[in-house]
């Protein structure tokens, strides 16, 4: 298990399992924002803290609803839904604490592209 939280402190989450990988999208909000970002499905992940004072933003086709600390503007984690539908969870590996970066892969994805 990992968790992490907004840079205040207000939002905290935890996830089961560790990430291997984190994706790099080139998208003009990922970029902008520095997102490095663990794909899980909603289950596997918990706000333990500070859900309801979250803001949240959207775009493009408003698929992600991207959650934001209104305090410190931190972006740990966006929700959405998966093309079939099941409810999925992108963390914002950023935003982990006590996590070592460096062992994770980095994967580029083009959303610039899209
Ligand atoms: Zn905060």
């Amino acid at each position: 298990m990992v968790s992490g939280s907004c840079h205040c402190g207000a939002v905290r989450f935890e996830c089961d399992g560790e990430p291997s990988e984190g994706y790099e999208c080139n998208c003009s909000h990922c970029s902008r924002k520095g997102l490095l970002l663990w794909f899980l499905p909603r289950d596997a992940m918990r706000i333990t803290a500070g859900a309801d004072g979250l803001n949240t933003y959207t775009f493009n086709r408003h698929v992600i609803q991207h959650q934001f600390c209104p305090t410190c503007g931190c972006q740990p984690f966006g929700l959405g839904k998966k093309p079939d539908g099941s409810e999925m969870a992108a963390i914002n590996l950023r935003c982990l604490e006590e996590f070592d970066l460096a062992g994770v892969k980095r994967v580029p994805v083009d959303g610039k592209a899209y």
